[in-house]
């Protein structure tokens, strides 16, 4: 009681000092860790009609059974993914936020959102999440990996082992932003590995990769074929948010 009595009046001591912001905007919000009701309109959350490999939101699919065309065409060597935001408005608010402030608050929030959408893709308790990881050059640049943020809610979430040195990116690829599919694909093909000694962590295990976001799943590609080729189980890929084409 005079634990929670103690715990309490500090938030509020913290509240009038730091007034609660909005994760998305920093409108001034009633309650810490929350959005404002503009960005609440404008976060498009993807529900189970979605395509049970790569997330993209699809009309008609039901509990994860379909597949975009997309998924039809292109190499996808994961099992299924998800993604809990479409990335557009609130949800890229929400990334930039992640990706270039230390919002370890957004990480929060957006990582429980994620661990909501991981149902069908964990395989069991033994299933390692495991973040997709900055070339260690952007890493001293940034300080932190966003990836890695979300991937250590998730895994609390869903009291999963989380280990963030299984894969290593080797080569520093460019920012992808203005890539085509192709070049996308080139680009960070072989820029990742398992180093040895960590293989037999991995050795026959269920793996759920972890990344912010998900555009032409190149990224997600080369970290499955690193890590399947080094031994691991079944790969699902999960993305806080995935692009999106607004009809
Ligand atoms: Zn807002
Ligand atoms: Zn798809």
């Amino acid at each position: 009681m005079l634990r929670q009595f103690a715990a309490t009046s500090v938030s509020t001591v913290i509240d009038h000092v730091f007034p609660p912001t909005c994760l998305a905007c920093n409108a001034r919000v009633a309650a810490a860790s929350g959005l404002c009701p503009t960005c609440w309109k404008t976060t498009y959350f993807i529900g189970s009609s979605a395509c049970q490999t790569c997330g993209v939101p699809l009309d008609g699919a039901e509990d994860g059974d379909a597949t975009c065309d997309e998924c039809l065409t292109v190499a996808r060597p994961w099992h299924k993914g998800r993604a809990a935001l479409a990335y557009a408005e609130t949800g890229r608010s929400l990334v930039m936020g992640l990706k270039h402030g230390d919002r370890s608050e957004i990480a929060k929030v957006a990582g429980a959102w994620m661990a909501r959408q991981a149902e069908p893709l964990v395989a069991g308790p033994e299933t390692l999440i495991v973040p997709v990881p900055l070339h260690w050059s952007r890493q001293v640049k940034r300080r932190f990996n966003q990836a890695a943020l979300l991937a250590s809610v998730v895994g609390r979430e869903l009291g999963l082992e989380m280990q963030d040195s299984i894969l290593r990116r080797v080569r520093a690829t460019q920012t992808m932003q203005e890539m085509d599919r192709q070049t996308r694909f080139a680009n960070v093909s072989e820029a990742f590995v398992v180093p040895p000694r960590k293989q037999a962590k991995i050795a026959g295990r269920p793996i759920l990769l972890i990344d912010d976001v998900m555009t032409s799943g190149a990224t997600f590609a080369a970290c499955s074929t690193a890590l399947k080729g080094a031994g691991a189980g079944n790969v699902c890929v999960l993305a806080l948010a995935r692009t999106v084409k607004f009809a």
